[in-house]
């Protein structure tokens, strides 16, 4: 009987261990370096940040959907750009609110665990581009913003699929301190690589003239081993010079040029 029991529960056990594993291999990222900047909207209008451009990111394979979270006055993560939404204060406002109006398509204003899901969905190509925006009331409400956000990504099982980006130092030293697994990238371009790597940051995502006027931190970033990822690239010529650069990733409002160029690249 005993044996059984210690049979059973090894097999229970295994196939615990294979259920983790299968999860783990079963994500392989598009291998292109386009990351849609709030989703895929320009070409066929959708609004900024809808569910509606993330799923149009997915079905064009990009690497990467980006998406901006703030926090609303009763502590639900949303999906929205500006610290305002049909001219409500997103930190001051419930979510009932906000909610009475709809995106331009229609949809209703999405809460992250909504989006997440929908971005999870039948898909294994796209990375989610997480930027926590930082709180205008104070540092501290931004890191709950962080620590909620992580919950929920941890909660959803879509921590392999979810890239971190933060204009907020603390926000980001706050991720990696709930899940120091947690993928990051430092959008605000003032940290050296060097410092980036010294801190637990994955990775450099700045403005592409950052990386002109510092041409020796593409070097620096490669050297140690960080993500090189650049905002928001939308003109032909500086998506050739960060190609030719060997940047992980970049950021664009068109996604679609970017992936006509890298395809091409790759022939
Ligand atoms: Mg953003």
């Amino acid at each position: 009987m005993k044996a059984f029991i210690f049979a059973s529960c090894s097999l229970l056990l295994l196939t615990a261990c294979s259920v983790t594993q299968k999860s783990i291999t079963n994500v392989k990222f598009a291998k292109n370096p386009v990351v849609a900047h709030r989703g895929a909207f320009k070409m066929n209008g959708f609004p900024e940040n809808s569910i509606a451009s993330l799923r149009e990111a997915i079905r064009l394979k990009c690497t990467g959907s980006e998406f901006d979270v703030r926090m609303t006055a009763d502590d639900s993560l949303i999906i929205n750009h500006d610290p305002h939404y049909n001219k409500l204060e997103i930190e001051k406002t419930s979510y009932v609110e906000l909610s009475q109006y709809k995106l331009s398509n229609g949809e209703k204003l999405p809460t992250l665990r909504e989006y997440l899901l929908a971005g999870l969905a039948d898909n294994k190509l796209t990375r989610l581009v997480l930027e926590i925006k930082p709180s205008g009331i104070s540092k501290e409400r931004g890191k709950l913003v962080a620590e909620r956000s992580v919950a929920l990504v941890k909660e959803l099982k879509a921590a392999l699929m979810t890239v971190y980006i933060s204009f907020d130092y603390g926000i980001l030293k706050k991720v990696i301190e709930i899940d120091p697994a947690a993928s990051t990238q430092y959008l605000n371009g003032e940290k050296s690589p060097e410092q980036l790597k010294a801190d637990g940051i994955a990775g450099a995502d700045y403005h592409f003239s950052v990386f002109k006027k510092n041409p020796g931190w593409i070097e620096q970033a490669k050297k140690y081993k960080l993500i090189l990822n650049a905002w928001t690239v939308n003109d032909a010529e500086t998506m050739d010079w960060l190609l030719k650069s060997g940047f992980d990733f970049i950021t664009t409002n068109e996604p679609e040029l970017l992936l006509e160029k890298t395809a091409r690249s790759v022939k």
